[in-house]
């Protein structure tokens, strides 16, 4: 049976934030004929997948959101997952973009036929397992960067398959999983990395691995210890909380003229952080000013005990992390 292939002017692969704003930026722009892929049950990419405790946005969200749909609500300056999601959800819905986004359907394969000036398409339905073909004059990809987990077998921990313990990722985090009372491992200090954790009876070992930083304090009053396993130390600087969420909000309600100017106002005073980032003498400063108000942070408020091992030395200044 010859099947039929499908044909839209626009295919996107994946519904995070990239494919929303394209679905949003072509229906503005009054191309109606497009599609979107998404190969998980529900559109939000990153902010669908990952639901660890802690899990959030460490940008304020007033800018980590579209300049052109202005969210006037944030809840906090770094907003939860389920926040950025719900987010999400409405600009799928403001822009029409719920029936144009066919889920659990993911893109196996992609080839430009040039006699056609078309790109075909091959998707797979996860559901029933069946293989179909769709066209396109332009194909975007919007699947995103973090979509390939480490495993830990990736990690190569020596004897890990003796560990009788439950070893849980960030990125596919298990919401049966209790942690209270447990003794828990974490490996891992990055930001987005992942996290692996235990369910076990409340005596026996509990550990943890890979996205440290959002996980730990938000765990850390429940269980009965934990211990974090770092390659390297990293500057811990201080939660701004500043209010800009309530301040976007007033704008955004009272005199929406002057929201847009308010969030780039907040994107340039962010995007100041840049002249941290070169090798000259005044980034040398900058860096400089940055590690004593850290390090000062750390002397505030962490138990004598750990200082040391929240503070880098001289081989990691700031803003210099590689690994
Ligand atoms: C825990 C975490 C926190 C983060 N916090 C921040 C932050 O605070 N600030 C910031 O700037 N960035 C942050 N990031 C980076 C974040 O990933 C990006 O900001 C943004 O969400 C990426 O959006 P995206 O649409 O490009 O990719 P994703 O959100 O990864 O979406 C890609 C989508 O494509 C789908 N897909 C992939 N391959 C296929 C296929 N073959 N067929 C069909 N569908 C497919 C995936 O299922 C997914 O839904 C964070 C990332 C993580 C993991």
């Amino acid at each position: 049976m010859v099947q039929e292939i499908l044909y839209s002017e626009v295919v996107c692969i994946g519904a995070g934030f990239s494919g929303l704003c394209v679905g949003a930026q072509l229906q503005t722009m009054g191309v109606e004929n497009f599609r979107i892929y998404e190969r998980e049950s529900s559109l939000g990419g990153t902010w669908f997948v990952n639901t660890y405790p802690g899990c959030m946005c460490d940008v304020p969200a007033v800018v980590y959101s579209f300049s052109f749909s202005p969210n006037e609500s944030w809840s906090s300056v770094y907003c939860s997952h389920t926040e950025i999601l719900a987010y999400m959800q409405n600009v799928s819905r403001k822009f029409d973009l719920d029936r144009r986004t066919t889920l659990r359907t993911e893109v196996v394969d992609a080839v430009w036929d040039n006699g056609k000036k078309r790109w075909r398409v091959t998707l797979c339905d996860l559901a029933s397992g069946r293989q179909f073909q769709h066209e396109c004059k332009l194909l975007f990809t919007g699947v995103g960067q973090f979509g390939r987990p480490r495993t830990v077998e990736d990690l190569r921990a020596k004897d890990h398959e003796k560990f009788s313990g439950t070893i849980v990722r960030s990125t596919k985090w298990d919401p049966n999983i209790t942690l209270k009372n447990k003794k828990v491992v974490i490996i891992g200090n990055g930001c987005e990395s992942l996290l692996l954790s235990s369910k076990m009876s409340t005596h026996s070992d509990c550990r943890t691995a890979g996205t440290g930083n959002q996980i730990l304090p938000a765990i850390a009053d429940e269980v009965e210890s934990v211990v974090q396993l770092v390659r390297s130390r990293h500057w811990i600087v201080e939660d701004e909380r500043t209010g800009i969420e309530g301040a976007f909000g007033f704008f955004g309600r009272n005199m929406p003229f002057m929201a847009p100017a308010f969030r780039q106002f907040l994107v340039a005073f962010l995007e100041r952080q840049w002249l941290g980032y070169m090798t000259d003498g005044f980034s040398t400063f900058v860096r400089g000013t940055h590690e004593r108000a850290a390090r000062a942070y750390v002397k505030k408020n962490a138990p004598p005990q750990y200082q040391e091992l929240l503070i880098p030395g001289p081989d990691v200044p700031f803003n210099c992390k590689v690994g």
